[in-house]
């Protein structure tokens, strides 16, 4: 998703680029099943995807828009409540299938004559110059560029090849997911439950069924992954305190281990890493590939506006502007997520309290909850272009 969005948002101005990628996007029929793995696109993301052209792809597959969130604690009565209407939007973001997204970035790219698509290809081999990177394909061909950008995820090579060590530690936790329907309609909410063992999220279907992302202790994942489908929607309707009314089907289940990960260095002279092979989060915000678009977006403002005024766009001295750009903040927001699980996954009672008559308080200040929605939606903060105004 990342990769693919700054290669078109590069491949519009004229940049020569190649990407190389190991699976193939296969596009979605409207009456395929629902994918286990979405994201909530904020508001950021959704310019940033207009600016590449690939966001009425998306609406037209499947997207589905939400006006209202709702987080409570499973422990006390704290709760707090956002509405778009209350910040004059027609929504709060967009929930949409990972496959929809890179499909339709995908058909974007192939539209645009400067960029190659390399797939299915692996990469084999990188060597790092200080003017020329050179990537070695799985059938032997061989690419150089000036500028080498990992967009390989979380086991990024790119990373590894150059060098780049990792601050990481493991949230001891799995977040199991499914798409489930229930008997009530999700009434254009994305919903959150904070248990002890970890967040519960209903996410909102353009069927009016939900993608459920459940984080949960190593243990308890591995049971609720593999226990019989009768106790699951049990547990789940328990866990949720029949919000919804009755689940009435589940899909299969599959789970994620949470790893909190944050490359040390995002660039090299000629290397920059974008998206989860910078760093990986805590699900609970929805907030990974928000931040991985945002690295792309600004990743790009970066080169261009070095090309503009006659520099090098793959010299350390351009390429830390990115990192200066970016790293405070996925520092900042990764950091905010480990405070959040580690303060929600407590039931000592002092903690409790604070926290449940926090939410509460929080909800009654409007300024400080329309603050607090501004940045979760990317409405804030140093923004690049492409994140502000469409036309960038
Ligand atoms: C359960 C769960 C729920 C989440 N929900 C949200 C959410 O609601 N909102 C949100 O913003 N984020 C969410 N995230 C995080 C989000 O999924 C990631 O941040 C996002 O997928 C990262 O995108 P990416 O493009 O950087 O990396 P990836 O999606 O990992 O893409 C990397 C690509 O590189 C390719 N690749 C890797 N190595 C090679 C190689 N050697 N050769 C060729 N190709 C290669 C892979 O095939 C892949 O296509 C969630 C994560 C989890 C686990």
């Amino acid at each position: 998703m990342v990769g693919l969005t700054l290669a078109c948002a590069l491949g519009q101005q004229q940049f020569k680029i190649a990407v190389v990628e190991a699976f193939q996007p296969e596009d979605i029929n409207q009456n395929d099943d629902y994918q286990l793995r979405v994201s909530a696109i904020s508001k950021s993301s959704q310019k940033i995807l207009q600016n590449v052209n690939a966001w009425q792809g998306m609406l037209k597959r499947r997207a589905c828009a939400y006006q209202h969130m709702h987080v409570w604690d499973a422990t006390g009565d704290g709760n707090i409540h956002f509405d778009a209407a209350d910040l004059g939007l027609d929504s709060l973001g967009h929930i949409i299938e990972n496959k929809v997204i890179q499909f339709s970035l995908l058909e974007q790219c192939l539209k645009l004559p400067d960029v190659d698509w390399l797939c299915p290809q692996q990469v084999k081999d990188i060597r790092f110059s200080e003017t020329q990177q050179q990537v070695t394909l799985n059938d032997g061909n061989v690419i150089t560029a000036k500028l080498l950008v990992g967009a390989d995820g979380a086991n990024s090579k790119v990373r590894e090849a150059a060098g780049v060590e990792l601050n990481q530690s493991a949230y001891e936790q799995k977040a199991v997911v499914a798409v489930v329907k229930s008997t009530l309609h999700h009434k254009d909410t994305a919903w959150q439950r904070f248990l002890p063992s970890g967040p519960l999220a209903f996410l909102p279907l353009s069927d009016g069924s939900c993608s459920i992302v459940w984080s949960a202790e190593n243990q308890r994942a591995d049971e609720l992954l593999e226990m019989e489908e009768k106790l699951f929607i049990t547990e789940l309707q328990s866990a949720f305190e029949n919000t919804l009314g009755k689940i009435e089907k589940v899909s299969k289940r599959a789970a994620f281990p949470l790893v909190r990960r944050h490359a040390n260095e995002y660039v090299k002279q000629g290397m920059a890493l974008v998206g989860d092979a910078a760093h990986t989060i805590h699900p609970l915000a929805g907030q990974g590939v928000n931040l991985g678009l945002l690295d792309a977006a600004a990743l790009a403002e970066v080169i261009l506006r070095a090309r503009a005024g006659g520099g090098n766009i793959a010299s350390l001295t351009t390429l830390r502007k990115y990192e200066r750009w970016r790293r405070a903040d996925n520092s900042l927001m990764m950091y905010s997520m480990s405070g959040f699980k580690n303060l929600f996954s407590n039931d000592q009672a002092e903690l409790s309290f604070i926290r449940n008559a926090g939410l509460n308080i929080i909800d009654s200040i409007g300024p400080v909850k329309y603050k607090l929605m501004r940045h979760a939606l990317g409405l804030e903060g140093d923004l690049p272009e492409m994140a502000k105004s469409i036309g960038w």
